[in-house]
């Protein structure tokens, strides 16, 4: 990954960038952004109806062919020109997108002459900086951007997208302006001690509590964002034989393990991602967890075991047509304190597995055969239960880096500290240095104060063009 220095970034100049994919695409985009983005376009392109595109209408589209240069006559690609004036662009500047064919070769030749011609190469995520710099986006938006282009599904893609609308923001700003009352009243109070300013701390203890709570959940749907974005862990485990490749199998619905009688076959730690109910779920499958005996099998049975603790979910599978062994009691022992799901497999054949052995186990249940296709979907139900006992909480998903979590983490801190000294009993000096201290990290979460850190942790996920 580029790293990203804001300072090289320079706003005045005008900046190019293929902004799809070079391959042997049928299309592809080159996007200029800047002042000089229209007069770049009128020195290049020859447009079939011979207009001066710098006067063309704003939102419209041109036919016609991209010269190798300037001077010359030579035609490159036959192109589409879009035309998107300031401020109604993404960057809010002048921008011109060119749809050229999608070949390497003539999108490279294309970006070239418009470099040639005055533009500079644009740096990673630098349309995006315009536009948040512009106005066009705060920070939540274009962390959501990357979220967008990077979401593993579609439940991931639809939240990302509502944050973009700037749902979040606006929730954001809600508590924040909550917060800010709070934090005027405690002003008025300490400033103007004499003025027999009324205050009621009992409100006060109650307004805060519920700010808290807000944050609360704000920050439990950060997390659920990193399960969208992410996946979420999941190992598959349970004795040689007991049906996990084939289970792991069905469940990608399609053949990529090889399945085998032998025993131990599966040697390796294999990560897919599947997608139930629109919660991305990374499967490994393992090796089982096994005593080692030889080097192979213990190199393998490490991997599992490092996945295993891991892992944010156990489906554990059993072979309901053969008794509890030790195997499967080691594994029932080791997964007491995960979430985990128990799979009863091959219920199709005899069942010689008592159930009333597996009391200790807490989680749910489900009954299968991997091999006919049966229960499937009451898996898929168990590992949604297991993993939101109450249901996705949709309405606060929101979606930050790493570094973004941190601060909304020291702003839930900032509350907690508020609402701690209002039960103690401090002086209101206190509450109010807190709501200041949580102000000012929401602040910088959506960009009113910008801090070169927090920018360069957005942008650097950003490739060139975006
Ligand atoms: P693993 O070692 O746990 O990965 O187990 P496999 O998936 O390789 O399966 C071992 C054997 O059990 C294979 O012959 C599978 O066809 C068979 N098997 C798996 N699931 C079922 C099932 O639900 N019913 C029956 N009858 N056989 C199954």
């Amino acid at each position: 990954m580029a790293e990203i220095r804001l300072k090289n970034y320079n706003s005045k100049d005008t900046i190019a960038a293929i902004a799809t994919f070079p391959s042997r695409a049928a299309l592809g985009i080159i996007r200029i952004s800047g002042k000089n983005a229209l007069n770049i376009a009128s020195k290049i392109f020859v447009p079939k109806k011979k207009k001066d595109i710098r006067k063309a209408e704003n939102f419209t589209l041109h036919y016609g062919w991209i010269k190798e240069s300037p001077k010359a006559d030579c035609i490159v690609d036959e192109v589409l020109i879009s035309i998107m004036r300031a401020p109604n662009s993404y960057t809010k500047e002048d921008i011109v997108e060119i749809s050229s064919h999608g070949g390497v070769i003539v999108l490279n030749k294309i970006l070239e002459i418009v470099i040639k011609s005055g533009a500079r190469l644009a740096l990673a995520g630098e349309f995006s900086y315009r536009a948040l710099i512009n106005g066009r986006i705060d920070l939540l938006k274009a962390e959501s951007i990357a979220d967008i282009v990077d979401a593993r599904s579609e439940e991931g893609l639809r939240l990302a997208v509502r944050q973009l609308r700037g749902e979040v923001s606006s929730k954001i700003d809600k508590i924040k302006s909550q917060i800010q009352d709070i934090f005027t009243e405690t002003e008025a109070y300490i400033n103007f001690p004499d003025d027999d300013i009324d205050i009621s701390f009992a409100k006060l203890k109650k307004k805060i509590g519920n700010v808290k709570n807000q944050m609360d959940l704000l920050f439990e749907g950060s997390r659920e964002a990193r399960v969208l974005k992410e996946g979420l862990r999941c190992v598959i485990c349970g004795k040689t034989n007991a049906g996990k490749s084939t289970l792991f199998n069905r469940l990608l619905k399609e053949e990529r393990v090889i399945v085998s009688r032998m025993h131990g076959t599966t040697r390796d730690v294999i990560e897919e991602t599947i997608s139930i109910k629109g919660v991305p779920l990374r499967i490994f499958d393992t090796a089982g967890i096994l005593e080692p005996k030889d080097l192979v099998t213990k190199k393998a049975i490490k991997k599992t075991s490092d996945a295993f603790s891991q892992a944010d979910l156990v489906i554990f599978i059993l072979d309901a047509s053969r008794p509890l062994n030790r195997d499967d009691r080691f594994i029932l022992n080791r997964i007491k304190d995960k979430r985990a799901v128990l799979v009863l497999n091959k219920v199709d054949l005899k069942k010689k597995l008592k159930e009333k052995e597996l009391k200790g186990f807490n989680g749910l249940k489900v009954h299968v055969s991997a091999l006919k296709n049966i229960g499937i979907g009451d898996l898929e139900e168990a590992v949604f239960k297991t993993v939101y006992k109450e249901g996705l909480d949709r309405e606060n998903v929101i979606f930050l880096n790493q570094y973004q979590q941190k601060i909304l983490k020291s702003a839930r801190g900032k509350i907690i500290q508020a609402s701690d000294y209002m039960n103690d009993g401090h002086t209101l000096d206190f509450v109010n240095l807190s709501l200041k201290e949580c102000l000012d990290d929401l602040a910088r979460l959506t960009g009113q104060v910008f801090s070169e850190e927090i920018l360069e942790s957005i942008f650097s996920n950003f490739c060139i063009g975006k």
